[in-house]
């Protein structure tokens, strides 16, 4: 199956994310901005019809609209009919003159001519009276009804006044509420004043009473219900517009950014298959312009070129050097057996060719043993089983065992009873590889010293002998395999791979190896292990 490109996914995923995110705001969005329209033209009708009331007024008997009446306002038509449903004014289009909707208490949606509209009306009631009576003839200078709601009107106390040769305050009233043609029980006084007017002095009164001499007024106000649904339309054309925008802004920033990413991992992919195919281990990844979490991954892929090419090449050095070792006894051995074969060799020849031979197979066994002893140990094929044990012990029995030529005196300087985590034969194998180098690099009738004490929380084992020494420039290079210096060539057998082993050895048991040397004079090997 063909893999799906991360930009793809990347782009497709953002993309979609977007169009959702986007496409359900905007659905909610319009659903509140079509209810919130939906209120507002509600609200507007009512403030209209409250602030057309404000325009009307019963003056000295007369009905009166005044100018700023809004017959028609903002969409909204206002009409006036009588309590009867009679109209009176407007300007509302004929199709909507229809008394059928006074008189709801509330905004109510209606059906004219096929079309939705909402409708609000209030009766309006003529029931606060102001009067002006003159004070001396008794006589009504002016009145007026207003369509103020009553509940607004806070009723006032007043003073019971009379003048001289004129009238009372309670016959001022009672003038009043018969001209409105109420009765006195029935209506509430606001107030009684009394101001100069036109140098005469007058009770200006004012009351709310039910009145029963002027007919009430309906205020109706329409407007199309679609009004809502035309802000609705008008979000969701903007929407539309937008949305596509938002999307393709989304598809391309998503794009742009995983191609940023993608692109720097493309490099990386490039250069580790460039080092791959080209056989170059030494070459390594670009890091310094990739994003923090890229040039990481570059840097783990740089450490493990770094371990391979070591890898490989102590592999590559491993190689060369162990069939170069091989080779030597090898071509003695075909020489040998050559020789032996020919005509001219006698049977003493042949014998020994023979030995020779078998010295050289030994050689090579001893070799072979050696090079699987280190590999083993390097490649931790055998899982050595560590198991607490007396090192002081087995120091003491090696020694003990071991029987140094050239008439090298061992002395043994070993603390009792020292116990780390071992295993016997690796052990074994490193103190006996330590102490016939000892004697193999030592001078005749010389010293090696063996010693084992405790510092601290280590267990230190060292090895000392007054041989031949090692130069300091070559003292790092012992513990490489088959590394020999050239003076133990030429003198000595070995295949330098004794010093590796240690080293492999004091790994695996988590001990650290230290040589001290000097030229002529000693070298000292020492093992620190951890208690
Ligand atoms: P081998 O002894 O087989 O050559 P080793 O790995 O044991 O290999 O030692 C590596 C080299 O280190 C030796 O060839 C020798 O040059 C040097 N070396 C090791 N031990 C001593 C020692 N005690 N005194 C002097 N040189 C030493």
């Amino acid at each position: 199956m063909k893999k799906v490109s991360f930009k793809l996914i990347t782009t497709l995923w953002i993309t979609l994310l977007i169009a959702v995110v986007c496409g359900v705001s905007t659905t909610a969005l319009m659903i509140i901005s079509s209810k919130s329209a939906d209120d507002k033209i509600k609200q507007n009708l009512v403030a209209v019809v409250q602030s057309n009331s404000d325009e009307m007024e019963y003056s000295n008997g007369i009905f009166e609209v005044e100018n700023d009446f809004a017959y028609y306002s903002g969409g909204i038509y206002c009409d006036l009919f009588t309590e009867n449903g009679d109209y009176i004014s407007g300007e509302t289009p004929k199709t909507l003159v229809e008394s059928s909707s006074l008189g709801e208490a509330d905004v109510v949606e209606k059906e004219f001519d096929g079309k939705n509209y909402y409708v609000y009306s209030k009766l309006l009631d003529f029931t606060k009276f102001e009067y002006e009576i003159d004070v001396m003839s008794g006589q009504i200078i002016s009145y007026e009804a207003d369509v103020t709601p009553i509940n607004e009107l806070k009723p006032t106390p007043y003073k019971e006044t009379s003048f001289r040769n004129g009238i009372s305050t309670s016959e001022a009233i009672e003038i009043a509420l018969s001209h409105a043609g109420t009765g006195f029980g029935e209506a509430s006084i606001i107030g009684v004043d009394i101001p100069l007017y036109q140098d005469r002095q007058v009770f200006k009164i004012e009351f709310t009473a039910e009145s029963s001499s002027y007919e009430n007024v309906y205020i109706r106000a329409v407007c199309p219900s679609d009004e809502a649904v035309t802000v609705f339309d008008s979000v969701a054309k903007s929407a539309a517009y937008l949305l596509p925008f938002f999307v393709m802004a989304a598809a391309v920033g998503a794009y742009l950014i995983s191609r940023k990413s993608v692109s720097t991992i493309e490099k990386i992919t490039e250069s580790a298959h460039e080092i791959s195919t080209g056989n170059d281990l030494s070459k390594r990844l670009e890091t310094s312009n990739a994003p923090r979490e890229i040039s990481n991954l570059a840097e783990t892929f740089n450490e493990m070129f770094e371990r391979l090419q070591t890898s490989f090449e102590n592999e590559k050095r491993f190689t060369s050097d162990a069939s170069h070792e091989l080779r030597t006894p090898l071509a003695v051995i075909k020489a040998e057996c050559e020789y032996a074969l020919s005509e001219h060799a006698d049977d003493e020849e042949r014998l020994q060719a023979l030995e020779s031979v078998e010295e050289q197979t030994d050689k090579m066994s001893a070799l072979v043993s050696a090079l699987l002893v280190v590999t083993r140990a390097e490649h931790g094929q055998n899982r050595f089983a560590l198991e607490k044990g007396s090192l002081s012990e087995l120091t003491e029995e090696i020694c003990t065992g071991f029987v140094p030529t050239k008439n090298i005196e061992l002395i043994k300087d070993i603390e009792k009873n020292i116990e780390i985590n071992l295993n016997v034969s690796l052990i074994t194998q490193l103190i006996e590889n330590l102490l016939s180098n000892a004697d193999k690099y030592g001078r005749e009738n010389g010293k090696i010293n063996v010693k084992l004490y405790s510092e601290g929380d280590k267990a230190v084992l060292s090895v000392r002998d007054n041989g031949i020494g090692i130069s300091s420039e070559n003292l790092p290079k012992i513990w490489n395999r088959f590394y020999r210096a050239d003076a133990s060539r030429s003198q000595v057998q070995g295949f330098g791979l004794g010093l590796a082993l240690v080293k492999k050895i004091a790994e695996i048991h988590s001990a650290e190896c230290v040589a001290r040397s000097e030229i002529g004079e000693f070298t000292e090997i020492l093992i620190v292990f951890n208690k």
